[in-house]
């Protein structure tokens, strides 16, 4: 089997790489470019978008290998292929092969279909790192379609009675989703200049993405929609737009009450990664010999796949001593 270590970041010895490092390596795939997983690497494997969203956010010079979908290089005795993750745009997962065995790592990933994503792509692996954000059986997304349609509904609901509605969603992967989503249903996406330089870069990258946003600076139009990123600076912006509803979009509104813990109108659960049913899915078609989690409940997943009898321990957490032992 491939070696995985995990020293504050999860690295792969024989292949001198490790993945979504955040401190700075000499050799890091990077997944995607969400701020939690950029670093400052001299070299790195990534997709040709995130390589442009990645000089966008973060700046700097490095030697960029860029390796599209379903191509595959070779790198100190092992094979890679990149894949789609289905996270946001560029996102990709990275399948690694050696006389030692196969890994596939999957970054942030979703299984759903989205507009601003490729569909994801899997490989058969021994090793299965994944995300498991969602790991808990209590966490199950209902059809995107009815909370898209919601989220449109809430926006027309909020125009017609002379307010405007204003949609927290992340700057990256969320906000061009939603925005999609909005002009396709006659809505103008208004973006704050992060979010908008964000979504005109994957604009640039996706031919098919509609075009009509607009940045905030804009004269608003009367079917205008504030797309902002959470925060306090978005909620200061907002002193000024008067009357409005809020609305949070997040995977967390799954949970009860979470209008009330981001103070908004209404919460909507849309998110870019895969939900319990399809975490579980996941490892299915993959059908690897050990898997090994992170982020959210790593532990609590792991312990459930073990009940179903597969190999399966938390990275990041107190997994990890009993995975080492
Ligand atoms: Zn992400």
């Amino acid at each position: 089997m491939v070696e995985v270590r995990y020293r504050n970041g999860v690295e792969l010895p024989d292949c001198k790489i490790w993945l979504d490092p955040h401190d700075a390596k000499q050799l890091a795939f990077v997944s995607h470019a969400h701020a939690d997983h950029l670093g400052r690497h001299a070299e790195v494997v990534l997709t040709p978008a995130t390589a442009v969203l990645m000089r966008a956010r973060l700046g700097g010079k490095r030697v960029m290998h860029q390796v599209p979908y379903g191509h595959r290089i070779d790198m100190n005795h092992f094979r890679l292929t990149l894949l789609s993750a289905g996270h946001i745009t560029g996102s990709a997962q990275i399948f690694l092969e050696s006389e030692a065995g196969s890994l596939l790592y999957t970054g942030d990933f979703k299984l759903r279909d989205s507009r601003s994503t490729q569909p994801c792509q899997w490989r058969k692996a021994e090793t299965l790192i994944m995300e498991t954000t969602f790991g808990l059986p209590k966490y199950c997304l209902p059809p995107t379609e009815e909370t898209l349609a919601a989220i449109v509904a809430f926006c027309q609901e909020t125009l017609a009675e002379g307010a405007t509605p204003v949609l927290f969603a992340y700057a990256l992967g969320k906000a061009q989703e939603i925005s999609w989503v909005l002009l396709e249903n006659g809505l103008i996406p208004i973006l704050p200049p992060s979010t908008y330089r964000m979504t005109s870069l994957c604009a640039e990258l996706q031919p098919s993405f509609p075009m009509g946003f607009l940045p905030l600076s804009h004269p608003r139009p009367s079917n205008g929609v504030l797309v902002m990123p959470p925060g306090r600076k978005t909620w200061a912006a907002l002193k000024e737009v008067h009357p409005r509803r809020t609305a949070i979009l997040t995977g967390w509104a799954m949970d009860p009450g979470a209008k009330y813990r981001h103070r908004c109108d209404a919460a909507f659960p849309l998110s870019d990664h895969a939900d319990y049913p399809d975490l579980l899915r996941y490892v299915e078609w993959v059908q690897p010999r050990r898997v090994l989690t992170l982020h959210g409940f790593a532990s609590a997943f792991a312990a459930d796949l073990r009940a179903r009898g597969i190999e399966a321990w938390a990275l990041s957490e107190n997994d990890q001593l009993q995975f080492m032992l």
